[in-house]
């Protein structure tokens, strides 16, 4: 490391709160002296008051670029010079790039998941979906469905604070993207639920269903609706076999789990920062055990 930092090294970071348990900085800073960029990445600790010094440091410092957790996805927006059609229709942004003082906000969530689809042969383009959950991941992943081109997507969520927000997100993607058919349901409309199954080639699960503490728990439990042409993807990397996956696989389901979205989203980071490729394979092994 002490030979890689220079006088001319830029630096990049996680910032949000907490940060200290992140993989990132291990990771990025590895793909960086790997394909030999002079960057150097660390995590920062922001609470959503220090936001505004966090952002006119970065602008002194001339940092490259930021991922941002946990508090700070809504609160870095207003900062933007330029938002991606993704990170407008989510309202979040989770990766911002400085161009020569333009900062450009993107959320690579949904591409993450997209990306990770297709590593497994899977493509979302006329696919019609079901999607449990409209969280801030799963509104990453409905709207980047949308933007690839899904031909249905349908949401089913709780009646809790996420549902109204579903449906203003629907309205936004249906203005932006009217060829996708876009609809929200209350998941505990198990007949709708049944029947949009029994059409769709995608299922994903971005509910908090099946992680801890509901790590017994899936959010299907009926398995006659698993065919076996239905995909099922769940979004949860840990556990990385969720007890969705496990059902939907004894059913005869391909199965895609979590953590390919989680590296395939750093991956959009990276090449957003370099414009190079980050060496997928290579970080799964090393820093994912995949
Ligand atoms: P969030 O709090 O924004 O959303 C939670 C979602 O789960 C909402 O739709 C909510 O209605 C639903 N939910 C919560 N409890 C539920 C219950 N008991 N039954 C049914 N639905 C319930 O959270 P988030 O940030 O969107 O994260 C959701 C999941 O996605 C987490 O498990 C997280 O680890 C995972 N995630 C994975 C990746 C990845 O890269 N693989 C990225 C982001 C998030």
């Amino acid at each position: 490391m002490e030979k890689r930092i220079k006088g001319t090294t830029r630096l990049l970071g996680l910032i949000g709160s907490p940060v200290a348990h992140s993989g990132s900085p291990a990771m990025y800073n590895y793909c960086f002296e790997k394909l030999a960029y002079d960057y150097a990445y660390l995590a920062f600790d922001v609470s959503r008051e220090n936001l505004p010094q966090m952002m006119e440091t970065a602008n002194l410092l001339n940092f490259r670029g930021m991922n941002v957790t946990m508090p700070l996805k809504q609160d870095v927006m207003k900062y933007m010079d330029v938002l991606t059609p993704a990170a407008k229709l989510i309202g979040a942004c989770n990766t911002l790039v400085n161009e020569d003082g333009t900062w450009t906000g993107n959320n690579t969530d949904g591409v993450g998941y997209v990306r990770n689809l297709k590593d497994h042969d899977i493509e979302v383009r006329g696919k019609k979906m079901v999607i449990l959950g409209a969280g801030g991941a799963g509104t990453a992943v409905s709207v980047q469905c949308a933007l690839e081109g899904a031909g249905e997507i349908s949401i089913f969520n709780p009646m809790d604070d996420f549902f109204e927000k579903a449906k203003t997100t629907a309205q936004n993607i249906k203005k932006e993207v009217p060829g996708c058919k876009i609809e929200v349901f209350d998941l505990m409309d198990s007949e709708t639920l049944e029947r949009k199954l029994a059409a769709a080639d995608i299922l994903a699960n971005t509910t908090k269903v099946g992680m801890a503490p509901l790590v017994d728990e899936s959010p299907i439990q009926d398995t006659s609706l698993f065919r076996k042409d239905l995909v099922v993807t769940d979004i949860i990397y840990n556990p990385r076999e969720t007890r969705l996956l496990k059902l939907a696989k004894a059913n005869g389901c391909k199965t895609i789990g979590g953590t390919g979205m989680l590296v395939m989203q750093g991956a959009e980071a990276f090449q957003l920062y370099t414009g190079d490729q980050m060496p997928v394979e290579e970080v799964k092994t090393r820093f994912f055990n995949d």
